[in-house]
């Protein structure tokens, strides 16, 4: 099965696509990857995602993935709620509640650029992954047989790829979706988050691996890395009138990370960030031939470590849908199922918790924060709401969901 008649063209190499390729190649189907970066840079880009939740891991370990990155992260059950007034920790959630509900009761710390590492080299030894890097995709065209996609190489030559479907998984700024004139609903938060990373070991003042931290004026996200180096990433919200290279020079990320925990002696500060915060689901996963995935076709604040996640599983979910269609065990009809699935999991589950999350920590109302922080405490000491919780949190809930619509 790899004439272009039922070959699938990949636009974009991060984690959706070539899990989308993998799982793919599984299933039997040939794909073309295209993406932009070459091998000498790809592995140049800002850090970003890195918690895997239980669902994605049993997903990679269905790809042969999780196996070769375990080593490259750690395994972190816990995670707390903390307030940063003391700071006290509200409430202590335990993955290992969820030992029935999956062979992964922990999430997996292991940062986006060892999990594309490592599943490029997979697909570029997969003899049914064409994988083209250095390959800037330019637009499509679809008729009722196939796709064509163009892509511009590094030397500027145009060339051209053909395949049955297109899958879009190049990222929030898809062209694919702008080609189609697929609307991008949703908002933009007006503060943007800044991420700072720092070589401190904040477990010696009582703190999990990860770490959602409430406070009325500057709520932050406090999340260790294996590296190497090993670090700790802090997000903070900034203020959206302040000038980007003020918030992101030395001194004033000193004098943040001062604020946040005090320290005798200077942070060593490794690196930092400033990135916009989109909420955003695209109208439709799917126009005729073409389809979207991952960032492509939802966006989201990463406070619960939701979009690298939640674009995995449009990815599995997607796979099996087009394997059958090219397949023949399916008609077309079956791909609208994976907009029906996937578009309402963006909606209820992922936008609506990410959401939630923010104004958890934002709050401002004191007896509000007190009935939040109450209800945490309340549910992380019943082991039935706490898993419950972690189900949701996991995102195994949102894939039992998806499952019930036809
Ligand atoms: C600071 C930060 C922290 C985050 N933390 C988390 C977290 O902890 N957990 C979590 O689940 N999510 C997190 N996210 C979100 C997560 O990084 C994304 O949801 C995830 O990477 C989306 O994967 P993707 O494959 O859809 O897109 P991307 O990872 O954006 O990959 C898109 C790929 O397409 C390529 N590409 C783009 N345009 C073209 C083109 N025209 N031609 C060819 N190739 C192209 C790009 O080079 C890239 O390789 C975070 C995001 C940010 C910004």
């Amino acid at each position: 099965m790899s004439s272009n008649s039922n070959r699938v063209v990949i636009v974009g190499a991060g984690p959706v696509g070539l899990c989308l390729a993998l799982r793919l190649a599984q299933l039997g189907v040939a794909t073309t990857v295209l993406e932009s970066l070459g091998q000498d840079n790809f592995l140049d880009q800002v850090p970003r995602a890195g918690t895997n939740h239980p669902a994605t891991l049993e997903m990679y370990d269905q790809i042969g993935l999780y196996e070769k990155i375990e080593g490259r992260g750690f395994r972190a059950p816990l995670f707390h709620y903390w307030d940063r007034g003391g700071p006290t920790m509200i409430a202590e959630f335990d993955h290992s509640l969820l030992v029935n509900d999956t062979k992964f009761p922990f999430v997996l710390q292991c940062e986006r650029i060892k999990i594309i590492e490592v599943a490029l080299e997979m697909a570029q030894a997969e003899p049914l992954c064409d994988v083209h890097l250095g390959t800037t995709f330019t637009g499509f065209s679809q008729t009722a047989d196939g796709i064509v996609a163009t892509a511009e190489l590094a030397d500027g030559e145009i060339v051209t790829f053909e395949g049955a479907y297109i899958v879009s998984c190049e990222g929030a700024r898809s062209i694919v979706r702008k080609q189609l004139d697929i609307e991008f609903e949703g908002f933009t938060y007006p503060d943007r988050t800044l991420n700072i990373e720092v070589a401190y070991d904040f477990k010696q003042h009582g703190y999990a691996d990860r770490n959602y931290i409430s406070d009325p004026t500057e709520w932050s996200n406090l999340f260790r890395w294996a590296g190497p180096p090993e670090r700790w990433r802090v997000h903070f919200p900034t203020d959206p009138d302040e000038d980007p290279d003020f918030i992101t020079s030395p001194a004033e990320l000193h004098r943040r990370m001062q604020g946040f925990m005090p320290s005798s002696t200077p942070y060593d500060i490794l690196g930092s960030n400033l990135y916009t915060v989109h909420q955003r689901v695209a109208q439709s996963f799917r126009k005729g031939r073409a389809l979207l995935a991952g960032d492509s076709a939802h966006v989201n604040s990463p406070i619960g470590g939701m979009g690298l996640n939640s674009g995995v599983h449009d990815a599995f979910n997607l796979a099996e849908k087009l394997s059958a269609v090219l397949h023949g065990q399916a008609d077309e009809s079956l791909l609208d199922r994976y907009d029906r699935q996937r578009r309402t999991i963006a909606v209820k589950h992922t936008q609506a918790q990410t959401i939630r999350n923010k104004k958890l920590l934002a709050e401002k109302d004191p007896e509000t924060r007190r009935k939040n922080q109450d209800e945490l405490r309340r549910t992380a000491e019943d082991p039935a709401l706490a898993r419950q919780f972690l189900l949701r949190t996991s995102l195994l809930t949102s894939l039992r969901d998806a499952a019930e619509i036809a």
